[in-house]
C-alpha cells in the first residue's frame, strides 16, 4: 500500500496527522506523507486507511 497527499486539495486541517502521525506530517500549510512510507508498513496500514477515509476533502488517495 502507498499513500500520498494531493497538495492542491489539502486544506491543512491536520486530521490525518492526528490520526496517523507515523505516516503523515505537516509541511507548512499542507500535510505530506513521509518518504519512508512507500510502501506503508503493514502494521500502519489500518491507520493510513483511516486517515484516507477520514480526510474531509478526499486528498489522500490509497494505492494497493
Ligand atoms: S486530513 Fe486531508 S485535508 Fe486534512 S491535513 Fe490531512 S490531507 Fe489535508
Amino acid at each position: 500500500m502507498k499513500v500520498s497527499v494531493d497538495r492542491d486539495l489539502c486544506t491543512g486541517c491536520e486530521l490525518c496527522v492526528e490520526t496517523c502521525p507515523d505516516i503523515f506530517k505537516m509541511d507548512g500549510d499542507v500535510a505530506v506523507a513521509y518518504d519512508n512510507n512507500d510502501p506503508v508498513p503493514e502494521d500502519m496500514e489500518d491507520c493510513a486507511t483511516e486517515a484516507s477515509e477520514g480526510c474531509p476533502v478526499e486528498a489522500i488517495p490509497l494505492e494497493e
